[in-house]
């Protein structure tokens, strides 16, 4: 039987991310395999995502991993070249701008003072302030604005795991094709011992981290554990505007309703959270066009008025890997089963925490205890004793 020390299910942009830092570390010398049944990645969520950073949240382990991502995707070449190499990540630096009516304003605010200590480069704007920069917006509704006027905007998530994975596989990770069915525990010992992959072959192992995104809550019932994540549909629609927007160019903004609009030159995309939002097959990425036409078009068209002669380009659906506990990250490993490892519900953040996460989960694995940034707020421990550790600011 083959033998891994660690073997990673799903290799995405989470399973590339932690087997790109496990192999990247010289203080573990060590067999890693990364197992993905579809290497087109064609549905998985870092494919479909629409691969925006941010540094506005309202948790500090939220804003110091997006931090650090920035850092990363600045030197990106260097961290992941081969010979060389490198898959382009250019960035797209338009900031976010979240806009606040009267009732969410406390929140707004409370969010950008946490921001602040955290030292992200972001303002509040009054109305007429949003009115200057922003002259096609509508503002007669709106009490405050918060923009990010630094490293906020939109990269390419393919490209980022894909320059994860090849660095990867040139430091001796294997990607092994193939699905996994079920997993076997040592009870007594409380540890993962082998898993049982769909070709039929059983590979044993000394540790795994499940990081299959949308399907990880079938992962860990397979070691008999509880993940509150589950699959919810999100889709993005691209659309032309005939008429310019005049003034400072259009941040990812999100309107008070929970629509979010950004550029995506030369045209713009949306989307929403869907009215009724609930689990969803992990097979079904049908787009429902009436959330478009009931409740994502009208709020454009209030928000910026020139988009009430706007035409539909093309749209796709994906799906949030959404943690129903918190829409928080779940990171790290549980007392009953001490070399099983999450790596989940990343909700709409996974693409922007994919490098710290990884990072994290390195050292958790090789030193036993985070030594950059402490995630131990991620971890499982909430899940068990039921405690959320909600972040205000979700997408
Ligand atoms: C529409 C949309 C917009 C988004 N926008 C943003 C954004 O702007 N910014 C941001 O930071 N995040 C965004 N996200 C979230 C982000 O894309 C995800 O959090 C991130 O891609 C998660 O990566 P992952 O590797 O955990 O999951 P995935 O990319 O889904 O990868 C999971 C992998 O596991 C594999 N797998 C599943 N089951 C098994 C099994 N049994 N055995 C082996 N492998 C298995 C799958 O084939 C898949 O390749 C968005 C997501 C969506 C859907």
């Amino acid at each position: 039987m083959k033998h891994f020390d660690t073997l990673i299910i799903g290799g995405a942009v989470m399973g590339s991310s932690a087997a790109y830092w496990l192999s990247e570390n010289t203080d573990y010398d060590a067999n890693i395999a990364v197992i993905e049944p579809d290497p087109t990645y064609v549905r998985s969520s870092t494919a479909l995502s629409e691969a925006s950073i941010r540094h506005q949240f309202s948790q500090p382990v939220n804003i110091k991993l997006s931090m650090f991502a920035t850092e990363f995707f600045s030197n990106f070449h260097a961290h992941v070249q081969v010979n060389g190499e490198a898959p382009e990540l250019p960035f797209h630096e338009t900031g976010y701008l979240f806009l606040a009516t009267a009732d969410g304003m406390e929140n707004l605010i409370a969010n950008h003072e946490v921001q602040k200590k955290c030292g992200a480069e972001v303002i509040l704007l009054s109305p007429s302030e949003i009115k200057e920069r922003f002259p096609y917006m509508h503002t007669d509704d709106l009490e405050c604005g918060s923009l990010g006027t630094k490293n906020e905007g939109t990269l390419d998530a393919f490209s980022l795991m894909q320059g994860l994975k090849l660095r990867a596989k040139h430091n001796g990770v294997e990607y092994l094709h193939n699905r996994v069915v079920s997993i076997n525990v040592d009870k007594s010992k409380g540890l993962v011992k082998e898993v049982k992959l769909d070709s039929g072959e059983t590979i044993s192992c000394s540790r795994v981290i499940n990081c299959a995104g949308p399907r990880s809550k079938w992962i860990a019932e397979m070691v008999g554990l509880k993940l509150p994540v589950e699959p919810r549909i999100r889709a993005a629609f691209v659309f032309d505007c005939r008429e310019e927007l005049k003034g400072q160019t259009l941040p990812l903004t999100i309107d008070p309703s929970g629509v979010h609009v950004r550029t995506d030159p030369p045209n713009f995309l949306a989307g929403a959270p869907p009215a009724n939002d609930s689990e969803v097959d992990p097979d079904d990425f049908e787009v429902r066009s009436e959330e478009w036409e009931e409740n994502i078009w009208p709020v454009l068209a209030h928000r910026i008025p020139a988009f009430e002669k706007i035409k539909v380009t093309s749209s796709w659906a994906g799906h949030y890997a959404y943690n129903t506990l918190d829409q928080n990250a779940i990171i790290g490993t549980c007392e009953k089963l001490s070399n099983f490892f999450f790596c989940n519900g990343f909700s709409g953040h996974g693409f922007q925490q994919s490098p710290g996460v990884g990072r994290g989960l390195s050292e958790l694995i090789i030193y036993g205890k985070y030594k950059s940034l402490d995630l131990t707020e991620l971890g499982y421990d909430r899940v068990i004793r039921n405690e959320p550790f909600l972040e205000k600011a979700v997408i």
